[in-house]
């Protein structure tokens, strides 16, 4: 270790929730293109119209006359649409401390079975967070795992992983915690290593002794089980609709690619392999590609 470590530390830094409780507040009904051409409108549904940097959002959209395909715009990205039944789609919005606060809005695009297409939107302000930084620093051995190819390397491991997802929601409720241990670092510090910004905390940290269990946080497929360059051994279990949790820096995995978890169930022990400083877990969630904060899924 060099300089002054901190006890609990990792690496992901880079870039959550569709509780029950939200309720119905904006649902807004546009018009679209001309009769003839079918879809006729796109009805665009969300639980609130304020989303806090590192929440989700739980859209639904209902386009009359039907849709080829579909796709949703926010912030600056796009977001898959998962079909819901007919006419319905959904899909998980999810902001990050990168995401600009201030007014944006959900855009819908769609196009006809005739190839006509039809736009949608509702306005969606994003409220700004102040998240704290911290300095971390690492020994030469992983600060050469810093390096911009292992992060490309590792990527692109987890994207084939993520390929293929489930379209609907296997999840029902709150998710659970998946460590009984305190955290250590929250989601969004801001860390600069050796003096320089690397982005913002991915996930929530742990504390917790090596070999403590790790229980998926809620029901879901596994899509990664293996070791990682930066992550460790690692564990990802895909919950449907766009979102992911993430067990990193694991000891040891039990659960294997391809198996269904609920959950509470065991998915690995906690340790400190890849980018750590000591026995944690980091606890991630992505939510259609954003990283978004994990602790607002669980339940108070
Ligand atoms: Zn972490």
């Amino acid at each position: 270790m060099v300089g002054r470590v901190p006890r609990i530390a990792c690496v992901w830094y880079t870039y959550g929730m569709t509780p029950a409780r939200w309720v119905l507040l904006a649902t807004v009904l546009l018009a679209g293109v001309p009769a003839q051409a079918a879809p006729a409108s796109i009805r665009i549904t969300i639980p609130r119209d304020v989303v806090a940097q590192g929440e989700a959002l739980d859209v639904t959209v209902v386009i009359h006359g039907g849709a080829e395909r579909a796709q949703l715009r926010f912030a600056g990205r796009t977001f898959r649409l998962y079909p819901a039944g007919r006419g319905v789609w959904r899909t998980i919005v999810g902001t990050d401390p990168i995401t600009a606060p201030g007014a944006h809005a959900i855009v819908v695009e769609a196009a006809s079975p005739q190839g006509a297409w039809v736009s949608g939107r509702v306005p969606v302000r994003v409220r700004k967070v102040t998240f704290p930084t911290r300095r971390l620093a690492f020994d030469p051995e992983r600060r050469a795992l810093l390096r911009p190819e292992v992060a490309a390397r590792e990527r692109e491991r987890v994207n084939a992983a993520l390929r293929v997802l489930h379209p609907s929601p296997l999840w029902d409720g709150p998710f659970a915690r998946p460590v009984e241990a305190p955290v250590s670092s929250p989601y969004g510090v801001l860390s600069i290593y050796h003096g320089q910004v690397r982005g913002f905390h991915t996930g929530t940290d742990f504390a917790a002794p090596e070999g403590t269990p790790v229980y998926a946080a809620a029901a879901g497929i596994v899509r990664l089980a293996e070791e990682l360059p930066l992550s460790g051994r690692a564990v990802l279990v895909d919950h449907g609709l766009g979102i992911i949790t993430s067990y990193l820096h694991l000891s040891s995995i039990t659960a294997q690619v391809g198996q269904r978890v609920r959950r509470g169930d065991l998915v690995g022990h906690v340790g400190s392999t890849g980018l750590a400083t000591g026995p944690h877990l980091h606890w991630g969630m992505r939510a259609n590609g954003v990283r978004v904060d994990p602790m607002p899924w669980i339940a108070p």
